[in-house]
């Protein structure tokens, strides 16, 4: 594809991907497609021959979009955002146009100093502590994921603790990602252990957890990391950061913090009290701008108070990477602080999102979806027929339909059976989870393009369906 080429399907791209945000509300959230419908309609063998791009955009029209899920539809509910915007999309497509791999500080200064002051900007705005910058020993890195970042954070741990039976601590409610973590690392899944949580708030038990620390130290393990969680996957429950921080200090364990949905809601100085306890005791801290922050996936921001034993875990010089400015050691080269060698140009995307919102612009986002969700719970709170959970102090709110004279078996029944029947309608799309011994029903509002209007049209169709399963049961 020559340049001139790229420039007129470039445009057709740009313009196909504004009409689809312009249009995103017309489509059924959940993709109505079964299991193999996309890949029948897709030719088996790959072309011999070169074929023009219009055929590819026809594709994607006929194809792809039918069997997307629409993740920046105003009634997306289901999930954590992913929020997209114009200038992450941009700066994506910059980093693209690019093609760069940042590996090394040589192999592109600008990506690797640009991600370094991207990083503290985003401390500086979240309010994070000073130790976490780069000036210092500290310093923060975009990974993937949050859950590359939980890899990371127990490779340092463990390199810090040194040798023996290594443990980690989580809790009933901690992301699936910091077992995977576990056995990535070589911890093993058997070395993890699982604290009690507080019944009502299911926030982790910083009692119970000294406990099991001092069991297992007893026993000659060596307690590696434990993770606290700021705004749990399953119902944003908040951990007491500050006190389970004062038992790490206390037996010399490292402590990670996951706030990778609701980290970036601090943001906004009034949400700041949900990471009270990181600035003095958190080792290290991860939190998903790809999520609530306007940067489309993948961008999560890993920050360290020490960056020495991460860089001591990962770091390998064979002959072919060595170069001047690494052995000078003036350089960061951020291969060392993740576990693949290469990586793309990420910071162009969070850069771009930051002076395109402003500080300001930030703000008003997180603020508008928790009032949108406050406005939600309100609304549930109002009707007796329904429970809400009185913790959302983010964008997601639980709650769950009361079966009058059913069983609890027949209740969780019947609320999935109102969820698939919501999620088949297209109108809108929830998720569930479990708590307490109850299914109940989780609405996040998380899209810049999610309206007062929109949240009003999800509760009176959930009233409305919850009405016909309760007239119609399965
Ligand atoms: C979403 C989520 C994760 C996983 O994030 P990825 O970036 O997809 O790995 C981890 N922890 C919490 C609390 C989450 O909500």
């Amino acid at each position: 594809m020559t340049p001139e080429e790229f420039r007129t399907y470039g445009k057709q791209v740009v313009d196909w991907i504004a009409d689809y945000l312009e249009s995103v509300e017309q489509y059924p959230v959940r993709a109505p497609v079964a299991p193999g419908e996309v890949r029948a309609a897709l030719p088996a063998h790959p072309p011999e021959r070169g074929e023009p791009f219009e055929a590819v955009l026809a594709d994607l029209d006929r194809v792809v979009l039918p069997g997307i899920t629409h993740w920046q539809h105003p009634s997306f509910f289901a999930y954590f955002p992913a929020n997209a915007s114009g200038p992450a999309v941009l700066g994506d497509l910059l980093s693209s146009g690019l093609g760069v791999q940042g590996m090394l500080w040589a192999t592109s200064p600008a990506c690797t100093e640009l991600e370094t002051v991207v990083v503290d900007w985003l401390a500086e705005l979240l309010g994070l502590p000073e130790r976490f910058r780069t000036d210092a020993h500290g310093g923060g890195v975009i990974q993937d994921s949050a859950s590359s970042a939980a890899v990371v954070a127990v490779l340092a741990a463990r390199q810090r603790a040194g040798e023996g039976r290594h443990r980690m601590y989580v809790s009933s409610q901690t992301h699936s990602s910091l077992e995977k973590a576990a056995r990535v690392t070589g911890v093993g899944a058997e070395n993890v252990r699982v604290v009690d949580v507080d019944p009502q708030t299911l926030a982790m038990d910083p009692e119970h957890l000294d406990r099991l620390i001092r069991e297992d130290r007893a026993a000659g393990c060596v307690p590696t990391l434990v993770c606290a969680t700021i705004g749990t996957t399953s119902t944003t429950a908040v951990d007491p950061v500050r006190r389970i921080g004062e038992v790490c200090r206390d037996h010399g364990v490292w402590l990670h913090v996951d706030a990778a949905y609701a980290g970036v809601a601090a943001v906004c100085p009034e949400l700041r009290w949900c990471n009270d306890g990181v600035a003095e005791y958190a080792d290290s801290y991860v939190t998903n701008p790809h999520k609530w922050l306007l940067t489309n996936f993948d961008c999560s921001v890993l920050w360290l108070g020490d960056r020495a034993p991460m860089v001591e875990a990962l770091s390998i010089l064979p002959e072919y990477l060595r170069n001047a400015a690494t052995s000078s050691g003036e350089v960061i080269d951020y291969r060392d602080w993740q576990v693949p060698l290469g990586r793309r140009f990420r910071a162009l995307k969070l850069w771009a999102v930051i002076r395109w919102y402003g500080a300001e612009g930030l703000r008003a986002h997180v603020r508008r979806c928790v009032e949108l969700a406050d406005g939600f719970a309100e609304m549930v709170a109002g009707d007796p027929r329904f429970e809400l959970d009185p913790h959302h102090p983010f964008g997601l709110v639980c709650f769950r339909p009361l079966w009058p004279d059913a069983s609890a078996a027949e209740a969780d029944a019947a609320t999935m059976e109102l969820m698939e029947r919501l999620n088949d309608s297209g109108e809108l799309f929830l998720s569930h989870t479990k708590v307490r011994g109850h299914v109940v029903l989780r609405l996040a509002v998380g899209s810049p393009a999610t309206e007062a209007k929109h949240v009003e049209a999800a509760w009176r169709r959930i009233v409305k369906e919850y009405e016909a399963v309760l007239a119609n049961p399965r």
